[in-house]
């Protein structure tokens, strides 16, 4: 197809949900770039929103899913799949989780996690159901994910919505405590919020809130479905943290690209679910599970994530050193490849990303006057540098 047949057909045929898309017609990508078939390519700071941590065209990841093509794509659940043990291990073996389900996305990871929760204090007898999560906090677009998200543009056209959903301010243990009553089952929480705006968990918040779950008899749920998976320099972002949740959910980088998400627990939580109490067609199958064990092999590599934190570091400080230069920016944030520039009410993210845009860079303006970066881990150095040579010309000549 030429890009205006695309252009008119994606108009013509797809719900509008993804309107004022970036010209950019998707051809292909290698290393950090992604080319658009008019010709033009671009350094991707967003990898298809933390999902692309090995760039474009890996050989030793697509060798993978080509072995696993040639055996086999999908099949059902009801029988044993090698990839899946394999990735299940790998998983368990690596966090403070001991048993994991596998879904198709992080939505459907928070989904499974909010079933489990719910399980587990009926299966005790209880009548715990309430599950509470933080303010600008973002769980996902289905019903539930959606109810749980702190953010009422995603779910106000939606009412009414399930109940049993509450939110506090986030960073705020005495917001949290006033909300909690004899029905919390769980506290769903980002260590680092990402589409709220790239917000860390302070570590008297994280420490806290564990603190207040273990007297409570409440579950802790981690929604590391965009801060996990190395995004933060550590396989798990609870890691920089060093307090464990009852249950962790993961998507987007887990399968290189191929979708894959999973919710992980701890024995005694994982057992609370019965035969036939969750399940999935898609979800864990061989390819995205040999995706994904493919995944964990290459990120457990001998100094893989301490690339990310090193690369990670020097961009935040050469962001701060940016905002030294300007009294247009307020300050940086993030943890690891995860990272956001704060600006005043002078400048648009969404003007500054265009114009990034323009000069063949993909960033994400995560909010009116937030820009979020989330490169794929084997970005460069020299690649950073030039990002931001050109965000100073924009912002600071
Ligand atoms: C992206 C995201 C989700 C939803 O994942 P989908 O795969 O889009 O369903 C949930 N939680 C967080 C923290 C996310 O960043």
């Amino acid at each position: 197809m030429k890009v205006e047949e695309i252009l008119a057909a994606d108009n013509k045929y797809f719900m509008p949900v993804y309107n004022g898309r970036f010209p950019l017609y998707v051809d292909y990508g290698r290393g950090s770039k992604l080319y658009s078939k008019d010709g033009k390519s671009y350094y991707d700071f967003l990898a298809g929103i933390g999902v692309n941590f090995l760039g474009y065209d890996n050989k030793r990841f697509n060798q993978a899913l080509k072995d696993q093509i040639d055996k086999i794509i999908h099949c059902s659940n009801n029988y044993y799949i090698e990839p899946q043990a394999e990735l299940e291990q790998k998983l368990c073996e690596n966090s403070c989780c001991d048993q994991v389900f596998f879904a198709n996305s992080g939505s459907e990871a928070n989904e499974g996690a909010f079933k489990l929760a719910r399980k587990y204090f009926k299966k005790k007898g209880s009548n715990k159901f309430e599950i509470i999560t933080a303010d600008k906090s973002f769980h996902g677009r289905t019903l539930a994910a959606v109810t749980a998200t702190g953010q009422e543009k995603y779910k106000k056209p939606f009412s009414p919505l399930p109940p049993g959903f509450k939110t506090a301010a986030f960073n705020d243990l005495t917001a949290l405590k006033s909300i909690i009553s004899e029905s919390t089952a769980a506290i769903m929480l980002e260590p680092v919020q990402g589409e709220g705006g790239v917000y860390p968990a302070t570590q008297a918040y994280l420490s806290g809130v564990r603190e207040i779950c273990d007297q409570e008899d409440i579950l802790l749920i981690f929604d590391e479905v965009q801060c996990g998976m190395g995004r933060t320099g550590e396989l798990f972002a609870y890691q920089n943290y060093g307090v464990q949740p009852d249950i962790i959910t993961i998507a987007k980088a887990l399968g290189g690209g191929v979708p894959i998400g999973a919710f992980l627990a701890r024995k005694e939580v994982a057992a609370a679910f019965d035969p036939g109490d969750h399940g999935t067609t898609f979800g864990g199958n061989p390819l995205a599970t040999r995706a994904g064990s493919e995944v964990m092999d290459i990120m457990l590599e001998d100094g893989f994530l301490a690339e990310v934190k090193s690369k990670g570091a020097y961009f935040k400080t050469e962001l701060d050193k940016l905002v030294a230069q300007s009294d247009k920016l307020i300050e940086s944030r993030g943890l690891g490849l995860m990272l956001a520039l704060e600006m005043t009410a002078d400048l648009s993210a969404q003007e500054i990303t265009n114009q990034l845009f323009e000069r063949g860079f993909l960033i994400n303006a995560v909010k009116e006057h937030t820009l979020r970066f989330l490169p794929p881990y084997i970005i460069k150095k020299s690649e950073i540098d030039l990002l931001l040579e050109n965000l100073s010309d924009l912002i600071i000549a």
